[in-house]
Parts: structure tokens; C-alpha cells; sequence
């Protein structure tokens, strides 16, 4: 299902503060980190294992493909599913808008909507990502 991530693009309006690429703890589905290697990085580079979970590491306190002089991704293109459903999150009752993101409330209504059930197949298929890695090494 993770197939075409450019359908997982939230529509509103991202100002590219790069707020949301500051002390990133995004989880890494197998098939992003596929994507990401594919383009000749090493999953030691980009990921880190903590919990059992695949997360973007961090370097100088921002992610590891943060640009902060150009504040660009390096590999927006090919961005992680979770960033791209940024600033969709679980609080833990329901998928709603991080507030830490200064435009969340341009997220429609119908957005949340949308994407709402694979926020929440994200978040149960992140926990396999260990495995499928594994398995295919
Ligand atoms: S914090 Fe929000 S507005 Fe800023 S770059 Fe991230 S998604 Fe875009």
C-alpha cells in the first residue's frame, strides 16, 4: 500500500520552515528505507534502531537530511511516508495536526479525513519494519 508515497502528500499550506526537521524522531517504514538506500545511502547513515523502531537519526541536533543553510531536504523527492503526513499525528485517541507546526491549521478537515487510516496503518506497519528489513538482507 506504501507503493506511491506522493499520495500521501497532506495538502495545506507548508510554509518550509523546517520546524518539523528539528530533533526528528520519524519512524521509517521498510519500504522508505528501500527508497532511501536505492539512492546509495547506507541505512547506518540515515536510520537508527531504538524500541525496535526505524527512526531518522539526527545530526546536529536536526535531521540527518536537513540542509539548515538552504533549509531544504536533501531527498524531499524520495521523503519518508511519515514526513510526508506531516503534520498529521496520533495523540494517542485520534489522527489530528501537531501544533508544532505553524501553519497546522491549514490542514482541511477533509485531509485529516482522508489520510486518518493510514496514519494509523503507518504507525502498526512502522513496527515491521525491523523484521522486513531483516528479511531481506
Ligand atoms: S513545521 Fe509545518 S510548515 Fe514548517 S516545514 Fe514542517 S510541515 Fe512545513
Amino acid at each position: 500500500m506504501w507503493e506511491r508515497p506522493e499520495w500521501f502528500e497532506v495538502k495545506f499550506r507548508c510554509i518550509r520552515c523546517g520546524v518539523c526537521c528539528v530533533g526528528t524522531e520519524m519512524e521509517l517504514l521498510a519500504e522508505d528505507i528501500e527508497r532511501i538506500t536505492a539512492r546509495g545511502y547506507k541505512l547506518e547513515e540515515f536510520a537508527e534502531e531504538r524500541d525496535g523502531i526505524y527512526r531518522l537519526k539526527n545530526v546536529n541536533g536536526h535531521c540527518v537530511f536537513y540542509d539548515p543553510e538552504k533549509r531544504l531536504c536533501k531527498i524531499y523527492d524520495i521523503r519518508p511516508v511519515g514526513c510526508r503526513m506531516y503534520p498529521l499525528v496520533y495523540d494517542g485517541k485520534s489522527v489530528t495536526t501537531d501544533r508544532t507546526c505553524p501553519t497546522w491549521n491549514t490542514v482541511p478537515r477533509s485531509e485529516i479525513e482522508r489520510l486518518a487510516p493510514y496514519v494509523l496503518k503507518f504507525l502498526e506497519d512502522v513496527k515491521l519494519t525491523k523484521v522486513k528489513i531483516r528479511l531481506r538482507t
